[in-house]
């Protein structure tokens, strides 16, 4: 049988009105494929969860940390599934016990190994659609795990790709991937396609209507992703598999500006220069899977030079305590760290042929005032680190600077 998965976040599940709304547009779909829904918490309810955490305890243990947080989504998946039952579509919900959705066992970060789809499918054979918990997986030993925050959106897409399903529909609170966060640049465009790099790109710098792990599996599996509002009509955004035609690559040079603002820069000033800092420095980071962005290296003098590297601010207190510890044999001469940074991304497979984007965009924040402390770049992507206080005046900048509003 054709199915279609059906994400839903936070805000589509955030009152008991929204998910009898969420009821009547998954009776809709149904008319085209067999729905496979997965829900986020209830808008709040993680933030909620992650606040009485830090209250009992400054450093929560990570398995109960995860097995607290993801709680919310079984609240929403379970009143969805009693909604559903209520306009007679037949449902039950699942939590990621009870369809082994096996992750790796990094409490917090984990990534998803393994889902057996047989009582998916059961349910499907039996006509009751089901209704999964986002952004949770259990490990071998049958802990409890979360994905990350925005993890539902992975969970939907991993299902999609699972069960060979036609599409997956994200349903959120913005009617498609807009030119930039439209909360912040009013102005901001909707695209009708965007193309999987890109996405890849927006998502990875930031823009966080879809969690970057979901895009990847979506370009691994190949499976196609709308992004849609379940509060108004219409067709969304279609995050494309397919190469964009030069047409479109030569009109749109930018296509898009993603930000961050929670970001701490780490500065080792004054490391011996020698074979292997880098990755004396990276390699006990990378191991607790935290992930290290921008990374600059000064020209060295006297033999010494100043390493810096941005995390998110999620990630600082780990960070801090393997500077502590793991890294104390290292020789350098003070550690500066920055938690007043923040990240402004310019996107788009367009700048591969196109030269003077990084100059352009150089330009109009020195008009703005804005100063650079980072600069990294691809293909298709640069990255400034600038302050988290001038993050949302950057993005108005650029926005404008190359015209995305038209
Ligand atoms: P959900 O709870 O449905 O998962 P999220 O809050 O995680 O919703 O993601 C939707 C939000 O993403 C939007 O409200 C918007 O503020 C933000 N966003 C950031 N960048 C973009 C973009 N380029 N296009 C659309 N929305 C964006
Ligand atoms: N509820 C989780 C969060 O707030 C997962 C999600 O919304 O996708 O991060
Ligand atoms: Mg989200």
């Amino acid at each position: 049988m054709k199915t279609i998965v059906l994400k839903f976040g936070g805000t589509s599940v955030g009152s008991i009105e929204r998910i009898s709304a969420v009821a009547k547009i998954i009776r809709e779909a149904k008319k085209e494929a067999f729905p496979i829904v997965v829900v986020s918490a209830m808008s709040g309810e993680t933030d909620r969860l992650i606040n009485l955490a830090n209250e009992i305890h400054e450093n929560p243990p990570k398995r109960e940390f995860d097995a607290l947080i993801s709680t919310g989504e079984k609240v929403s998946a379970a009143l969805l599934a009693m909604s559903l039952n209520k306009i007679d579509v037949p449902s039950k919900s699942y939590s990621a016990a009870q369809i082994s959705m096996r992750t790796t066992s990094q409490f917090s970060k984990a990534k998803i190994i393994n889902i057996d789809f047989t009582r998916i499918e059961e349910a499907i054979q039996n006509n009751f659609v089901p209704v999964i918990t986002g952004f949770q997986g259990i490990t071998d030993d049958g802990d409890v795990t979360t994905l990350g925050r925005g993890g539902s959106d992975t969970t939907a897409v991993a299902l999609a790709a699972a069960m060979k399903s036609l599409r997956c529909d994200i349903y959120t609170d913005v009617d498609g991937i807009y030119t930039t966060d439209p909360n912040v640049v009013p102005e901001a465009k909707k695209l009708d396609r965007i193309t999987m790099e890109e996405m890849l790109e927006l998502s990875g710098q930031g823009a966080k209507v879809m969690q970057v792990r979901a895009v990847e599996f979506a370009n691994k599996y190949k499976v196609p992703v709308r992004v849609l509002s379940s509060f108004t009509s219409g067709a969304g955004t279609l995050i494309s598999l397919e190469e964009p035609d030069m047409d479109t690559m030569e009109k749109a040079v930018v296509s898009g500006i993603a930000f961050q603002k929670d970001q701490s820069k780490f500065t080792f000033q004054g490391v011996k220069d020698s074979p292997g800092i880098a990755s004396s420095i990276l390699g006990p980071i990378a191991a607790e899977g935290i992930e290290v962005d921008v990374i600059i290296q000064n020209i060295s003098n006297d033999g010494k030079t100043d390493f810096t590297f941005t995390v998110s601010s999620t990630d600082r207190k780990t960070v801090e305590a393997i500077c502590n510890d793991q890294l104390q044999d290292l020789d350098y001469d003070n550690l500066l760290i920055d938690n007043n940074v923040g990240k402004v991304s310019i996107v788009g497979v367009g700048m591969r042929t196109h030269a003077g984007i990084a100059s352009r965009a150089f330009q109009a924040l020195a008009r703005a005032s804005i100063n650079i402390s980072m600069i990294s770049t691809s293909e298709i992507k640069i990255t400034l680190v600038i302050n988290v206080d001038d993050v949302n005046n950057a993005v108005q900048v650029l926005h404008s600077e190359f015209e995305l509003e038209k």
